[in-house]
């Protein structure tokens, strides 16, 4: 049977007190605090959760006012609240309930107005901190994560300076620093603290925590290495192994501590520490992991940043060189496209950019002539080849041409060829340059092969000048040998008074034009630079002593006095051009008796200096003379100079004379001067560097022919004279017969060949030049024959005075040699030394 409904009267009232109890029931049982109060007045019931919450019994609540025992604050005022849930029977409102022990706990409370009669009101008070602080925690991470995200490029230090100081607002901590990881050159593991937040009145001391060896936090690096954070409640009780740590902290003044590992790509990058120096901190499970995810956020974005930062700088850095370059950059693919160009390709090809990465493919740049040698190229690029520098023709849009070298190189995509980069260099300036060049050095060659006919052109005149003087002085040397030959022999005959004063002019006459002679040949040995001296050893003072003796009676017939005054030191044996430094003493010596008209000469030889074996010695000529005048002084050392020796009633000479004493004086290392008063006299000084010998050592026999004045003992040796002019035959002939050798004579090389087949002879004189057959061809043919057996001694007679001669006779096959005109004196000297030579030779 069905249930009969209820009649509405009985329904309603079993509803109310069911109703009642049910609310009841809710009421105790509620996780929710109620309380049940009189609006505005006292509190009239309590469930548990309400005690719980506001830390009293029922009994110390009921009956009071609401007021005295619950305390919170709200934003809202309490008229306002009631005349709220006078106008709406409910309102809702947040508020921070203020325990008795001062704890503060967020709550949410839900008033309504349960019977407007009796104005009972039921506060439904619920704990809402955990959901609030939930709220803040995402409101935190939010902010800090859009703060990170929205930064300035460049600005992310900033960006988490800023973040610390968010954190440690919600932390309510002193300090909060952000180290990071990193490694100096030596690869020493290190931290730096690059970003901090200080509270007002905490000291910041980041400066001082930087570079760090994480080698000193070895507690701390190896639960951050292990991604652990590390929370110290209380740094007393911090663990024995960080003592290092323990140290550090307790400088920071530091109550409690917590360090959250920064981990990027599964490495750690660095930490975030939160310091608090007042409190002991307890944090909540959602608060570390908030810690955590800002952590992470923060070194994500930084490390990303750094990523992205040397991006940029790599990426201006490489603008930049390309706007420096002023080459035409470029990338190609495999197609042969451009996919980059640089600014400059513009000014190189005349193309825009936009052509050349849309419409022009890189070859078309190549001129038609050297296409083929680029796609060569460019096909050996794509295989990854490395093909260096090629000069190419660059087609510009004008049509004109640019020569170019291309430097490409191919780019890959890991080992992939995915194109080729590469630089167009503009060559053009070179180009320039290198044609300037080849023109320059056409030039050049041209100057050169002039200048070496010029040379040459030179070179044959001053050949010709040697040879022509040669020349004459052989036709001079060769009539004037016989004059002073027959001068020679004349000498040594008895002739009437009247007759030895002729013989005396023309004797002196016949030297003077042999010494001219001389000084012509000397001048051009000079001037060829064929001039050489001869060592020996000598006593210097001899040398003036002779020179002084040869000018003597010129002198004395001129009424001057002549001194010499020779300084000790020079009285030694030294090594140097006897004959040389004769020369140019003689020549001295000469021109002042010539430059002299009354009053004295005087010769001087001094020691300027002596060491290590060397000395300079000084040589001085000093007259009483005409002098020089002073605009003179310098050129009288010129060739063919004349001082003009007005008065001194001499005739000058060639002007040859001190040209050739300065060239050998300069020859031999030394120097020539001269100090003069016009009307008062000259001093001449030679200074000329000598080795000196020591007193004891063997005077060793000197190369040159020296003067001879003993007379020579007879010889009794068979000559064979060698000589086509009859005069020199018979002088040569009369002058070797005086002292006991027998002369044959033969005219020329032929005549004397067939000689030496008839008979033996002890010596033969040979001259050089002769018709048919020469002297230098005749001794060579004679040494042919004498083979390996006993060989003659063979004088080459040369009028050829120029160096080199004396060269060639040896060469011949000749022993020696003298100069004609040849004295009496000489030519005997020279006999008598070959045939005592070829006698000790033959024993
Ligand atoms: P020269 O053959 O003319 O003497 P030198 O070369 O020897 O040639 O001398 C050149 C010139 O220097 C002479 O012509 C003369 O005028 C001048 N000279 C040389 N020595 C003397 C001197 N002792 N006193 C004056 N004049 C001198």
């Amino acid at each position: 049977m069905a249930k009969q409904p209820l009649s509405l009267g009985r329904k309603a009232h079993r509803n109310k007190i069911e109703a009642g109890e049910l609310y009841r029931r809710l009421f105790l049982q509620s996780n929710d605090a109620i309380i049940l109060h009189e609006l505005g007045g006292n509190i009239v019931e309590v469930n548990a959760k309400a005690c719980a919450l506001l830390c009293c019994s029922e009994a110390e609540l009921i009956g009071k006012p609401l007021g005295a025992l619950v305390r919170f604050e709200t934003k809202i005022p309490s008229p306002e609240i009631h005349a709220a849930l006078k106008r709406d029977g409910g309102v809702r409102f947040d508020a921070t309930l203020l325990q008795a022990s001062g704890k503060q706990i967020a709550i949410e409370i839900s008033s309504s107005l349960i019977d407007a009669e009796s104005g009972l009101v039921q506060g439904c008070i619920r704990d809402v901190s955990q959901r609030r602080r939930e709220t803040e925690r995402n409101e935190l991470r939010t902010k800090i994560s859009t703060l990170l995200e929205f930064l300035e490029p460049g600005h992310i230090e900033m960006g988490i300076d800023r973040a610390c100081g968010l954190i440690a607002e919600y932390a309510g901590c002193e300090r909060i620093h952000v180290y990071w990881r990193h490694t100096d050159a030596e690869g020493v593991d290190l931290v730096s603290n690059v970003n901090e937040w200080c509270a007002p009145g905490i000291v910041s001391i980041k400066s001082g925590m930087q570079k760090l060896p994480t080698s000193e936090l070895p507690y701390w690096f190896k639960r951050l290495e292990n991604f652990e954070d590390i929370h110290i409640n209380d740094l007393n009780e911090i663990p024995a192994e960080a003592h290092s740590e323990h140290e550090f902290f307790k400088r920071m003044h530091v109550k409690s501590l917590t360090s959250i590992p920064m981990v990027h790509a599964g490495k750690l990058v660095g930490f975030i520490g939160l310091v608090f120096r007042y409190e002991t901190k307890n944090w909540e499970d959602g608060d570390l992991n908030l810690l955590r995810n800002i952590a992470e956020s923060i070194a994500n974005h930084r490390m990303s940043n750094l990523v992205q930062s040397h991006l940029r700088r790599s990426q201006t850095r490489m603008r930049e060189f390309e706007e420096l370059l002023p080459d035409f950059v470029y990338e190609v693919d495999l197609e042969g496209n451009f996919t980059f160009v640089s600014d400059n390709a513009y000014k190189l090809s005349g193309y825009s950019r936009e052509t050349l990465l849309t419409k022009t493919r890189a070859d078309a740049l190549i001129h038609p002539c050297d296409r083929e040698r680029a796609h060569k190229n460019l096909a050996r690029l794509m295989k990854g080849e490395y093909i260096g520098k090629n000069e190419y023709l660059l087609l510009r849009k004008d049509g004109s041409t640019l020569p170019i070298i291309a430097h490409s190189k191919p780019a890959y995509d890991g080992d992939k060829v995915i194109g080729l980069r590469g630089i167009f260099t503009d060559i053009s300036k070179y180009k320039d340059a290198e044609d300037r060049l080849r023109s320059a050095h056409e030039a050049l060659v041209k100057i050169n092969q002039d200048l070496v006919q010029a040379r040459q052109a030179a070179e044959d005149v001053s050949q010709s000048k040697s040879e022509f003087l040669a020349f004459i002085g052989h036709e001079i040397r060769t009539p004037l040998n016989a004059v002073l030959g027959i001068l020679d022999i004349l000498g040594e005959a008895k002739m009437p008074a009247e007759q030895v004063e002729y013989m005396r002019i023309l004797r002196v006459s016949a030297n003077s034009l042999m010494e001219i002679l001389n000084d012509i040949l000397d001048f051009s040995r000079a001037e060829a630079g064929k001039m050489e001296l001869i060592k020996v050893r000598f006593e210097p003072a001899k040398v003036i002593e002779q020179s002084v003796r040869l000018i003597e009676a010129m002198a004395t017939q001129k009424g001057l006095g002549i001194s010499v005054d020779i300084d000790p030191r020079c009285s030694g044996t030294f090594v140097g051009d006897e004959g040389r430094v004769q020369q140019i003493m003689l020549n001295l010596v000469n021109n002042a008796v010539k430059y002299t008209n009354s009053g004295s000469i005087r010769v001087c030889l001094i020691c300027e200096g002596r060491s290590d074996g060397n000395a300079q010695l000084r040589f001085e000529v000093a007259d009483t003379g005409i002098g020089i005048a002073r605009e003179k002084l310098d050129l009288i050392f010129d060739r063919f100079s004349q001082g003009g020796g007005k008065g001194s009633g001499e005739q000058p000479g060639s002007g040859l004379g001190l040209t050739i004493s300065r060239q050998l004086a300069e020859l031999m290392g030394g120097s020539i001067g001269v100090e003069s008063e016009l009307g008062q006299g000259s001093r001449f000084w030679v200074l000329l560097p000598m080795e000196c010998m020591l007193a004891d050592e063997p005077e060793c026999k000197p190369e040159a022919l020296k003067p001879e004045d003993a007379s020579i003992p007879r010889i009794e040796a068979r000559v064979l004279l060698v000589e086509d002019d009859e005069i020199i035959q018979h002088v040569a002939s009369t002058i070797l017969e005086r002292i006991g050798c027998s002369v044959v004579i033969a005219g020329d090389g032929v005549a004397a060949l067939e000689e030496m087949e008839r008979s033996h002879y002890d010596l033969i004189f040979m001259d050089c030049q002769m018709p048919r057959l020469s002297g230098m061809e005749a001794t060579v043919k004679i040494r042919e024959i004498e083979g390996d057996g006993p060989r003659t001694p063979i004088i080459a007679l040369t009028a050829n005075a120029l160096e080199g001669d004396k060269e060639n006779c040896f060469a011949a096959g000749m022993d020696d040699y003298i100069c004609k005109p040849v004295s009496a004196a000489e030519l005997r000297q020279m006999a008598r030394k070959w045939y005592t030579a070829a006698r000790e030779a033959g024993a």
